[in-house]
């Protein structure tokens, strides 16, 4: 069992004994699970997946019964549909480490589907470790030889992962992606104008390729009422998001949560399939543990336990002991 589950379900056993005695408290925790406020997922709790990201092609351009020239319009730089499978996104959505001796810094760029000037950055504010070197038969400038002490987040700005405060919990959060996840989303050119192309070409000049974004699909409504359906958004945005569902009683427990926990309310989590959508869509909440940990806590707690238990049942401390 992940180490967070067993901590919730830890907790959960601290507070249900109480629970079965005094049923308006369980009621109270009910009736918060329904409140818009706690409806809106955590940062901490979702991964994010980057539209630059440099090792999405290939195998990702390919949607069954798709348009073939997909690999070509990416090539060329335009709009073009990308498939988010499962595997594939564990796999982008990683936490990543370079072990040391290390690699050369554009070695590790291609590994983590960066830039090489952000990897220089990451290793310039400690993200990363590194040592000036001479890469053997080039000249000129030292090059940069880098390695990791700590796991690196490559969809975060900072190369670190979401909430480092919450211990190394984010680590697993790319494994609570569904195996067979699917879902067929459009990524468009970004295209810019410089002053200088502004003075020099037509009005009919689109501006530059600066890179990817993401059309967001929209957030997909998970009651399970309308199967597929979609809030419209078509946003465009650098990232899209993946709140992963709140932790339940009765999938910790398998078989054993009882008959007095069946008549428990079910709240928006395994029904219907959840989506990659933008931070818009879904609330995403972005509350920094730095300023108010005690409160950011409780939002996480509630939110990952899906509204059953409060920040001050679960002890923060037990999680960076656990993992
Ligand atoms: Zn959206
Ligand atoms: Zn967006």
């Amino acid at each position: 069992m992940d180490p967070l589950d067993s901590l919730l379900l830890e907790s959960w056993h601290n507070v249900s004994n109480e629970l079965q005695n005094k049923p308006w408290k369980l009621a109270r925790r009910m009736e918060r699970v329904q409140r818009k406020e706690l409806r809106r997922p955590v940062r901490a709790w979702a991964v994010a997946l980057r539209a630059n990201d440099a090792r999405i092609g290939g195998e990702d351009l390919y949607s069954p019964g798709g348009d073939e020239g997909a690999i070509e319009r990416c090539r060329r730089g335009y709009t073009h549909p990308v498939m988010l499978r499962g595997r594939r996104v564990r796999e982008l959505c990683k936490a990543r480490r370079i072990d040391w001796p290390g690699v050369w810094i554009d070695e590790a760029a291609r590994q983590l589907g960066r830039d090489v000037r952000t990897v220089y950055r990451w290793s310039d504010t400690g993200a990363l470790r590194y040592r000036k070197e001479h890469e053997p038969g080039r000249r000129g400038k030292a090059s940069r030889w880098v390695w990791s002490d700590t796991a690196i987040d490559p969809q975060a700005n900072d190369g670190r992962g979401p909430w480092s405060a919450w211990g190394s919990l984010w680590q697993g959060l790319s494994e609570r992606i569904p195996e067979d996840f699917e879902q067929r989303v459009e990524r468009v050119p970004r295209l810019r104008d410089s002053a200088k192309d502004r003075r020099t070409r037509g009005d009919a000049w689109p501006g530059r390729y600066r890179g990817w974004d993401w059309r967001c699909p929209g957030r997909r409504v998970a009651d399970g009422t309308v199967p597929g359906r979609h809030v419209p958004c078509g946003r465009v945005c650098k990232k899209l998001w993946l709140p992963l569902p709140a932790w339940t009683i009765g999938d910790a427990l398998g078989g054993r949560a009882g008959a007095a926990w069946e008549a428990m309310p079910r709240f928006e989590r395994g029904a219907g399939r959840r989506g990659f959508a933008c931070a818009r869509c879904w609330g995403l909440r972005f509350d920094c543990p730095m300023s108010n940990p005690q409160a950011a806590w409780n939002r996480f707690v509630s939110v990952v336990s899906g509204g059953l238990l409060y920040g001050r049942e679960v002890d923060r401390g037990l999680l960076w002991q656990a993992v």
